[in-house]
Order: structure tokens, then C-alpha cells, then sequence
């Protein structure tokens, strides 16, 4: 397709701009440009084609399917866009005094009253920009909790195989020392593992719930119990709440801090990377380390509110709040109840495929999984020469989004697929049947499935390369 420079020709223009009713004034020289600017100019609907002809080359929840595990790419109802639209939101400062923003600070001490009685935290804070934030956020508040008693010797965190690989990562750079804890072949965490890892040096434990491998750890009380035990503190990565909401509560197993992802669980979308939010709640005794800018409720209305021991700012004001506008809309539309029906939801459609395609490949673990599954074409791949990439690559022919590849990396060639709740039996159906008539095909004619897709229009980059050296100018 033609680049929007090459559409462009001089003169041509889509903006009606009324006519000047003020004098004219020149720009001092020193300001003014000496080269013409080089932006295209076209007319309105060249424009409107030249975008929709980009987006039909990338694939969307609107296009298809697309079970891209560990991410939760729902349907997000358009309500949501058209109450964060409203201009009382849009057209706020962030600097503006607070008697003028009621609404808005409503907005934020609703959602968070919500999502603690959701999660059975005390506090919450939206400033977080993204989950992993908001496990950095989450977790130096567990520090501040440490240093603030002396206990100065904890600069350990516990984090299991089967966590999301952010978990790690944020300890590491929230200064501690990560120490690893192996599973079982059941997916859930070895318990005798983590009895000796934990002592006098442990600040606490990072645990995915559901894990990586979709699995619920059925231990999970006597896990938060072994570490409350040894003097740490239970951080919960609620990524996943999408299979748990109404359910069960990380804040009555024994968890002390959480980050929920709103872009995820919360409906809205995150294609392209953002804008998201990820809202940590703790406990009352995190609360005094909060970051700033939390808003309360007084007598005399709504206000902003500074913890003495805060950790400080993690993003400018109050995070990106129409995310946060988004997530109200849908927990008041969807409201307690609802919430239950679409993590049932999303765990039935995650278990209707699991079992409709065990019998056609190796599921990573045995049993019944929550939002996701694991599947694992080692064997594919040692009798065929087919990959899970070639798979995943084969899927984009049958219009579908492929799913995670080579994730978790305790599992071997792993698809990891989460089709969400808002799919329909049809679909998942068409989905099974079409993952089924690639493993057949991949026996019968491995060749063909390897120089899969022919019909997107770009096959099989380099991968490390796009990452590493993108070539994002026109030249
Ligand atoms: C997506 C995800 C994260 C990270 O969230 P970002 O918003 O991408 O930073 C962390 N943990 C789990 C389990 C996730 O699924």
C-alpha cells in the first residue's frame, strides 16, 4: 500500500478553519521556520482510506478471534468508550481545584471501593500505568513496610516458575534478590521447595494466581501461611482476575498487596501497548506508603490525601484516568453478580476447548484449568518437524488471531490459548475444528503448514530483528 506521504498532494487540505477575526501579527524571525514543514496534505476521504486501509492489515478483536494467552484480548463493550468520552471527563485539568473535579474524584474513590470489595483489599491506587507498574508500585511497598519496622536483613522475594516473567523482573528491580521456587507436575508450587526457602531474609512472595499454566495452586492458603510465618508479606499478580472475579478473594487468602490489570480484566482495550492502568490494592498496614494523590471522602466533599510514609509518586497525578472511567462503567453495568457470570464464562469457553482438543494434542497439565490452557507440540514437532510457531503461523489463514507461542517456558513448544469469555460455542468451535485440521494436516503434509500464512501481508518476519532494529521512518 502507498504511504500517506506518497497520497499527498500539494494543496490539498481537510481542515476548514473559519475564517481569522483577529489581526494578523507576524511570528518574531528568530521563531519562524526556514524550511516548509513536510507534512502530507490530502483531502478528508483520502485520509479516512489511507487509515482503514491500515487497519485492515493488522488483526483485531473486531476481525476474529484471537486467543493470545496471558493477555485477555476481550470484547470490551463500546459503552465503556462512549461514558469516558463524555466532555465532564475529557475536558478536565489535572491542576484544577479540587471543588471543580467532584465528579471526577468520585469516579476514582467508586472504582476503587468496587475493586477492593472485588479483590478484599482495604486501599487502592490507580496510578500505576500498567501491570508490571503496578507490581513495581506493589512491591517497593513492601519494602517501605520492612524498612519502616528495621527489619533491614529481608532483601529476598519468592517467585515460583509458573509466575508471569514481570514478576522477577520487578523484584529485581525493586532491589531484592530473587529466589526461585519450582512447581510440581501438577503446575502448583512445591510446597517442601518453598518451606526451605523461605527465613529470616525473606521479604515476601510474588505469586500469579492463576498461574502461567492456567492452574488455581489449590495450596494457595498454606502458601501465604508459610510466608506470613517467616516474617514476609504475599503479593498476588491479579492479571488473571479475569478467571477469579466473584469468586474468591486474594485479600481472604492471605494476600497483602495486589495489582489488578484494568486494560485487561476491566475492559479496555490494549492493542498496540496502552494506555492501561494497573490499580494496586493492600492491606491497612501498606496503606501508610501509598503513592500520593489518593482521593477520600470528608464531609465536606471529595479530597486528595498525601501517606506519611509514602513511596512517592509512580506516575504524574492520578494515572490514566479513563481507564479507570472505563473499568467503573463496566463494573457498574456488569455489577457484582455479572462480574461472577463472565469469570464463569471465560473458565467454561477456556475448558470447552481444552477438552475438545486433548485428544488431538498434549495439554501441559492434566485436570480442569481456569481462563487458559497450555498446550505442548513437543511431540508434534519430533514426529513432523512442525513447530507451535508453524501452528500459530498456520492459524492467521483461518482469520485467527494465533495464540501465545513458547510461553510459559516451563513448557515445551507451548500454545497458550484464553479465549475469553465474550466468545461464542460457534466460534470456539470453529477455532478447535480449525487448531484440529492443522495438527492433521502438519502429519499428512508438514512442508505446507511450515510455509503457512499465504493470505496476511506480511508472513514470517525475522522476529528479533523487527524487535531490535525497527525501521519506523519513511525514507
Ligand atoms: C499481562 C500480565 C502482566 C503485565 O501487565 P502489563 O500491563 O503488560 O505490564 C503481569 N502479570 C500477568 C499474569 C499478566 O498476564
Amino acid at each position: 500500500m502507498k504511504l500517506i506521504f506518497e497520497r499527498s498532494v500539494a494543496g490539498r487540505s481537510c481542515a476548514l478553519l473559519p475564517e481569522c477575526d483577529v489581526p494578523q501579527a507576524a511570528l518574531p524571525q528568530e521563531l519562524a521556520r526556514t524550511q516548509s514543514l513536510d507534512l502530507p496534505e490530502l483531502s478528508e476521504i483520502d485520509l479516512s482510506r489511507h487509515y482503514t486501509e491500515l487497519c485492515k492489515q493488522v488483526h483485531g478483536v473486531n476481525d476474529g478471534f484471537y486467543p493470545l494467552g496471558s493477555c485477555t484480548m476481550k470484547y470490551n463493550p463500546a459503552v465503556n468508550e462512549e461514558t469516558c468520552s463524555l466532555p465532564g471527563f475529557t475536558g478536565i485539568h489535572p491542576l484544577q481545584p479540587v471543588h471543580t473535579a467532584q465528579g471526577c474524584m468520585e469516579v476514582l474513590h467508586t472504582a476503587e471501593d468496587l475493586l477492593c470489595q472485588v479483590t478484599g483489599m482495604d486501599v487502592m491506587t490507580f496510578q500505576p500505568a500498567a501491570g508490571a507498574h503496578g507490581e513495581y508500585t506493589g512491591v517497593l511497598l513492601i519494602k517501605a513496610y520492612h524498612q519502616s519496622r528495621g527489619d533491614t536483613a529481608r532483601n529476598q522475594i519468592i517467585v515460583p516458575d509458573s509466575a508471569h516473567g514481570t514478576n522477577p523482573a520487578t523484584a529485581a528491580m525493586a532491589g531484592f534478590k530473587v529466589v526461585n521456587v519450582p512447581s510440581g507436575a501438577d503446575g502448583c508450587v512445591d510446597l517442601e521447595a518453598l518451606r526451605k526457602a523461605v527465613g529470616p531474609n525473606t521479604a515476601g512472595l510474588m505469586l500469579t494466581n492463576p498461574n502461567t499454566v492456567g492452574i488455581f495452586d489449590k495450596n494457595i492458603l498454606e502458601i501465604t501461611d508459610i510466608i506470613h510465618k517467616a516474617g514476609g508479606l504475599n503479593y498476588y499478580d491479579g492479571a488473571n482476575l479475569n478467571a477469579i472475579m466473584g469468586t474468591v478473594r486474594p485479600g481472604d487468602m492471605g494476600f497483602d498487596v495486589i495489582h489488578l490489570n484494568l486494560h485487561k480484566t476491566f475492559a479496555t482495550p490494549h492493542g498496540g501497548g496502552g494506555p492501561g492502568a494497573g490499580g494496586v490494592g493492600c492491606k491497612e498496614i501498606l496503606k501508610p506508603f501509598l503513592p500520593q494523590n489518593h482521593v477520600i471522602k470528608t464531609e465536606n466533599g471529595f479530597t486528595f490525601e498525601n501517606a506519611p510514609q509514602s513511596i512517592g509518586s509512580m506516575k504524574a497525578f492520578y494515572g490514566n484516568f479513563g481507564v479507570v472511567v472505563r473499568a467503573l462503567t463496566y463494573l457498574l453495568n456488569l455489577g457484582m453478580a455479572g462480574l461472577r457470570e463472565a469469570s464463569q464464562m471465560a473458565v467454561l469457553n477456556a475448558n470447552y476447548m481444552r477438552v475438545k482438543l486433548a485428544p488431538h494434542c498434549k495439554i501441559a497439565t492434566d485436570g480442569i484449568c481456569m481462563h487458559e490452557f497450555v498446550m505442548s507440540l513437543k511431540d508434534l514437532l519430533k514426529e513432523t518437524g512442525v513447530s507451535a510457531k508453524d501452528v500459530a503461523k498456520a492459524m492467521l489463514d483461518y482469520g485467527m488471531h494465533p495464540p501465545t507461542m513458547y510461553f510459559p517456558l516451563i513448557v515445551e513448544e507451548a500454545l497458550m490459548i484464553e479465549p475469553t469469555e465474550t466468545e461464542s460455542k460457534e466460534t470456539l468451535d470453529e477455532a478447535c475444528n480449525a487448531i484440529i485440521e492443522i495438527l492433521a494436516q502438519a502429519k499428512q503434509d508438514p512442508e505446507r503448514v511450515k510455509a503457512t500464512p499465504h493470505s496476511t501481508p506480511i508472513g514470517r518476519p525475522d522476529e528479533v530483528t523487527a524487535a531490535r532494529n525497527p525501521r519506523l521512518r519513511y525514507q
